[in-house]
């Protein structure tokens, strides 16, 4: 057996670690820490009218973020990963996938 293959393995993270951990020293200072549910595009059990107002206050809490610009700049490098109120919008599947600008 030669050396080459008594080599270990090289360890490596899965290449999504990188970047969400990027994203977290980014957001560090976010208005929303503590409130995820308010962000998500939807909860179980809540109608239209409560997923409408949810997301309206989640939006008032993007409107004054410290790190909005940052958020919005993560969310485009997430692509369709990035789901429900990011940066003061609402991205849904069906926009993204349009490239429609969900303001
Ligand atoms: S802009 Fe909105 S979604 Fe983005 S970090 Fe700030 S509060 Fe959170």
């Amino acid at each position: 057996m030669t050396s080459r293959y008594r080599r270990k393995p090289r360890r490596r993270w899965p290449r999504i670690a990188a970047p969400l951990t990027d994203i977290g020293a980014a957001l560090d200072d976010a208005a929303c820490i503590g409130m995820a549910p308010l962000f998500d595009l939807d909860v179980f059990g809540e109608d239209p009218e409560q997923r409408e107002a949810r997301h309206h206050r989640g939006v008032g809490v993007c409107r004054v973020c410290p790190v909005m610009g940052r958020c919005s700049a993560a969310a485009e490098n997430l692509g369709d990963q990035a789901q429900g109120i990011w940066a003061g919008h609402l991205r849904t599947p069906t926009e993204l996938q349009e490239g429609v600008s969900c303001s």
